[in-house]
């Protein structure tokens, strides 16, 4: 029996029964009483429908899983990756086209097989709770857009990786870690002006009160900005944000109109204080340099397990491959993602209470944070009663009644 096809069918089974467990956690954790702190905020009815939302999610998402699993286990233990891969060599281009064709069609079989679930997504569950925007030609642009510049930014990169790794030697590795992060700072840079006006309008914040709130807020922070930007978020949902993206001279902090629709030039500074925030503590920064070691651990795990006849094996392959190594690779190195997923969302959290933080320490009034994340709790029907497996293992920001405690706490006295 090899030893590979038991560990990565354990781990995605552990995997999958992990998720599992969170969720029904999650669910018995729901409480039909509304939490003190939003009385007046939520009616009784309106918090049992944000219940219903969290129930709806996690039938969805285990449905999704499970889905995913079973065919996922089905192509393997039928042969799938072998036939796929016998199939494109038959074409007889060279090794790296050859991988491009291998890597591009799972890709692709992936992506077909996902958009049912992204339907029900947009047009059942947030349609019935009154979230959707999504025109059903958004919803295809969407997808072919996403497509086309999957297609643009991977397939050159991979071409770089395969053939590295084909030619290159025992520190191919090195190579590919080198020019995956100068593509990440590349992308950075140009996301911001050419690649998310591609998904959504962005417009700066016309001259009024609020501009000039932002303005005297952002002077009095030292926070130098050249526009804020309004994005057409009501496109596609109701649902209300603000972030922060890019840096340099690209650096843009976007609210999408959703939001400043729905609160006050208060509650909107104070949002936009906590997006500087992020900003002043050098978390986008952080969060690159993360992403780009991580890749630099990943690149060099995968070259100890280049064509690995074992782990071929393991899929039942008949001859190794570069390519197919990053897809066996990819599978054998889940339950380290797994675990540094929940290091992701350890980070992302403290992150968060940071930007909270700096953003009570700064502006006038404190309580106008907290009224805005208690009115984007109401409006996106969030879950205020999170169990906290659930939190450790999906939550980037804390929970609500988390956030409003720490920021009282760090707030100035008024
Ligand atoms: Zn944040």
């Amino acid at each position: 029996m090899n030893f590979y096809r038991i560990f990565i069918v354990a781990a995605l089974l552990a995997k999958f029964l992990v998720d599992l467990i969170s969720e029904w956690l999650n669910l018995r954790s729901l409480r039909p009483d509304l939490p003190a702190e939003l009385q007046g905020f939520y009616d009784p009815q309106q918090y049992s429908r944000s219940q219903q939302y969290t129930r709806a999610h996690a039938w969805f998402g285990i449905a999704g899983s499970s889905f995913d699993l079973v065919v996922l286990l089905i192509f393997w233990f039928a042969g799938g990756f072998n036939w796929l891969d016998q199939l494109m060599r038959s074409f007889g281009y060279n090794s790296t086209i050859t991988g491009i064709l291998y890597i591009g069609a799972i890709f692709l079989a992936d992506t077909i097989l996902s958009i049912p679930f992204a339907i029900y997504s947009t047009f059942v569950i947030e349609e019935r709770f009154g979230f959707n925007r999504t025109t059903p030609r958004t919803f295809v642009m969407d997808r072919l857009k996403s497509l086309a510049l999957a297609a643009a930014l991977g397939i050159p990169l991979l071409a770089v990786i395969l053939w590295f790794f084909q030619y290159a030697g025992g520190l191919a590795w090195l190579y590919c870690w080198t020019v995956t992060a100068l593509f990440v700072l590349i992308l950075q840079f140009v996301a911001p002006i050419w690649i998310m006006p591609l998904f959504n309008k962005f417009t700066p914040l016309p001259q009024g009160e609020l501009k000039e709130r932002i303005s005297q807020y952002a002077a009095k922070v030292g926070f130098a900005f050249r526009d804020i930007f309004v994005m057409d978020g009501s496109k596609r949902s109701s649902k209300a944000n603000a972030f922060f993206t890019g840096f340099g001279r690209n650096r843009r902090i976007a609210l999408y109109d959703t939001l400043i629709e729905q609160h006050s030039v208060a509650e909107l500074v104070a949002v936009l204080a906590h997006e500087i925030g992020h900003q002043k503590k050098k978390h986008v920064i952080q969060g690159i340099v993360i992403g780009i070691v991580h890749a630099g651990i990943v690149f060099f795990l995968l070259s100890l397990f280049l064509n690995n006849v074992k782990l071929f094996g393991a899929f039942y392959m008949e001859s190794v491959s570069v390519y197919g190594s990053l897809v066996f690779f990819g599978l054998l190195y889940e339950p380290l993602s797994f675990v540094l997923s929940v290091f992701l969302n350890a980070v992302s959290r403290k992150h968060e209470r940071e930007a909270d933080s700096f953003a009570a320490r700064t502006v006038d009034n404190a309580e106008a944070m907290v009224l805005a994340l208690k009115k984007l709790s109401v409006k996106n029907l969030s879950n205020l009663t999170p169990h906290p497996l659930f939190v450790i293992l999906h939550y980037s920001h804390p929970p609500l009644l988390q956030r409003i405690e720490s920021i009282r706490k760090t707030a100035l006295p008024a």
